[in-house]
């Protein structure tokens, strides 16, 4: 059973409720293809439930997490009557942790230690504080995405490392051992495959700090705009981000990283390009009625969508899990099998 049409593949691990640059960075790019492309190509969305707790989590909550976010993607519109969609949980799937303690094998100490997350993590906590997981978790996307021979990953630009990772995995292991696995496209290919206007991978920022990336496992959730939010409560957090003392509405990331932030997040939620809010708040001197602007489209995009999650169907949800995950299990058994025997395992 092998995959007859491109695969793009990608995931949102179910530690938390979602983002809005999980949103755009990374469910958005592949609905959009489900919807206007499938039939060109396999869509895989699944739920890396084994990525969930890398970092810890309340375990006791998991489960919810996990149907949460599987109605996230219903939500913002998963096409789950489509043939060529898939929808399954990664645990339900073997072979992904199986591939993983092969690669691991042939995957280096030095360089899953060089990974920015890693490094910034144990940074943070200290060594003694950090799961092998979470040192470990590069492998297991590399298998995720492995296993279906995936052409196209849409991930956000903190994931660059890990896709070039894979990359240079597969590659030593086909060099190695033959044509095991596809390379799936570089972050630049990707950038141009799924028209991003400036070429790159989408990043945005935590709106407190905007010189780092908004993340749904922030602490204080200031910063973070979840797909859950009150929007009332968004409007807040967007009211109160952070920005600076130019007092000139300008795309400047370097000197006006928070400003930036906003007009990127104005221009996704409008579906606009980013030169078309830039123009609009050109010659704007105070922040005041930019802010407003932005934080009512937060808002009203918010109301809009927790709307559609509230009417999402669990047992279509359910039906598809169980499709999925019979016929993943065997595209990804098939290409075990070929490791398997190209490692003298079978
Ligand atoms: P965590 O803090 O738990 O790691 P996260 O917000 O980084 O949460 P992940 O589950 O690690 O979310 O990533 C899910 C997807 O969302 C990945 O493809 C990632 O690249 C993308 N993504 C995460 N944060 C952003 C962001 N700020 N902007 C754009 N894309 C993002
Ligand atoms: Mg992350």
């Amino acid at each position: 059973m092998q995959m007859t049409k491109p695969v793009i593949l990608t995931g949102l691990r179910a530690n938390n409720d979602l983002q809005i640059g999980n949103y755009f960075g990374a469910l958005l790019p592949i609905i959009l293809m489900a919807k206007q492309r499938a039939g060109e190509y396999q869509i895989n969305l699944f739920m890396p439930d084994l990525h969930s707790f890398t970092t810890p989590v309340d375990h006791a909550q998991l489960q919810n997490n996990i149907m949460n976010n599987l109605r996230i993607f219903t939500a913002a519109g998963l096409p789950l009557d489509n043939p060529d969609v898939h929808m399954y949980r990664q645990s339900y799937v073997p072979a992904h942790s199986e591939l993983t303690w092969i690669l691991d094998c042939f995957a280096g100490f030095g360089e899953l230690s060089r990974m920015t997350e890693f490094k910034d993590k144990s940074a943070r906590l200290g060594v003694e504080h950090i799961g092998v997981g979470q040192f470990n978790y590069p492998v297991l996307m590399a298998s995720d995405i492995l296993l279906y021979q995936a052409a196209y990953v849409p991930v956000g630009d903190d994931q660059r490392q890990h896709i070039e990772f894979t990359r240079m995995l597969a590659e030593r292991m086909n060099n190695r051992f033959g044509e095991l696995f596809t390379l799936p496209a570089s972050m630049q290919e990707q950038a141009e495959f799924f028209g991003s206007s400036e070429g790159r991978a989408l990043r945005i920022m935590d709106l407190q700090d905007p010189t780092k990336k908004m993340s749904k496992s922030d602490e204080s959730g200031k910063g973070c705009i979840f797909l859950g939010d009150e929007p009332a409560v968004a409007h807040k957090k967007v009211m109160s981000a952070t920005t600076d003392s130019v007092a000139q509405v300008n795309h400047d990331t370097i000197n006006q990283p928070g400003v930036s932030n906003l007009l990127r997040i104005l221009a996704l939620l409008r579906g606009v390009e980013l030169e078309v809010v830039v123009h609009e708040f050109n010659g704007v001197t105070s922040y005041g009625d930019f802010k407003r602007t932005v934080a009512d489209e937060v808002a009203a995009f918010l109301t809009d969508f927790q709307a559609k999650l509230a009417a999402v169907d669990d047992t279509a949800i359910k039906s598809k899990l169980a499709e999925s995950e019979a016929l993943m299990n065997q595209q990804a058994n098939q290409t075990l099998l070929n490791v398997q025997k190209a490692v003298g395992l079978r």
